[in-house]
């Protein structure tokens, strides 16, 4: 597990997984909920910066500033890749990593990461940092009466979430008219919240799925497999941190955790590790889909 881990000669906890490269999936934005959880209920915000006005996506920069300042968190939740942050008097606060984005704990001596977008000084000293390179992450303020859905609609949109038991007829329903590919149909996130690239590829692999096959084609007990895999394989990335996924295209070299266990993802041109004929790699809705062309028919 590596919920949090200090960057070498510093003392800031880094709330997300380690050395990510890749988008942020549900294991990964579940390994960053619970460490804001341990980290920052009960501690009230004193003071606001916003150093990026584009990372505010709800209300403007300025009365974001205002209205956060005084709150104190009393929960962590998380929808989907949404991170949902509970205030103590039924406000909130949301956030969504996107490509970048990542939550950071310092103390008072700590140097800021280069990128600072938003920070909140806490009542005991620490500063919560928004810190996101490349900009695509927004933190939302969620005033009192509205509610996160009316000021994030998305929220309203999304799927069932995968670890709170997928029921297979929902998803049969769900998936009755799509004539599109399994896969592509598993990243859409209003058929289930938060299954990314890797995670699909796995899944289907451990149900024998074939990828390219028509959504509404597959069987109810096919569904009903589905449905326990995509929990089996997203509870154990949480297990190893949901930290060290790696796109495997990644140039560092060096494989993290899940990338070693991966079956199927990543894999092109190896051996399955069931029945040794060799990955195959194809394109479905414009992401690499890694499959067995023998144990998926
Ligand atoms: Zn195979």
């Amino acid at each position: 597990m590596q919920e949090f881990y200090r960057e070498e000669g510093e003392d800031a906890i880094v709330i997300q997984s380690r050395k990510r490269t890749a988008m942020p999936e549900l294991p990964e934005v579940e390994t960053v909920r619970r460490g804001l959880e341990r980290e920052i209920v009960s501690s009230r915000i004193i003071a606001v910066k916003v150093l990026r006005p584009a990372s505010v996506g709800f209300p403007d920069p300025k009365l974001f500033t205002k209205e956060l300042k005084g709150r104190t968190f009393k929960a962590v939740r998380r929808r989907g890749k949404y991170l949902l942050m509970d205030f103590d008097d039924g406000s909130g606060m949301a956030a969504h990593l996107r490509m970048s984005g990542r939550f950071l704990i310092l103390g008072k001596c700590d140097t800021e990461p280069a990128h600072t977008r938003i920070r909140m000084e806490l009542d005991d000293g620490r500063l919560l940092i928004f810190d996101d390179m490349r900009v695509f992450g927004r933190v939302w303020f969620v005033p009192k009466n509205s509610g996160f859905d009316k000021v994030i609609p998305t929220l309203a949109e999304l799927g069932p979430e995968p670890l709170k038991g997928l029921d297979s007829k929902v998803l049969k329903e769900k998936l009755e008219r799509k004539t599109q590919p399994i896969k592509s149909a598993l990243l859409d996130q209003t058929i289930i919240a938060g299954i990314g690239n890797i995670y699909a590829d796995e899944s289907l692999h451990r149900a024998g799925i074939n990828p390219l096959r028509a959504a509404k084609d597959l069987k109810p007990k096919e569904l009903e497999r589905l449905c326990k895999e995509i929990s089996i394989v997203l509870n154990n990335a949480i297990a190893s941190g949901g930290s060290s996924l790696r796109n495997y295209t990644d140039a560092s070299g060096t494989n993290g955790n899940y990338q070693n266990e991966a079956l199927v993802y990543g894999r092109k041109g190896q051996e399955c590790r069931t029945c040794a004929k060799l990955i195959e790699r194809a394109k479905v809705a414009g992401r690499s889909t890694h499959y067995c062309p023998k144990c998926q028919k």
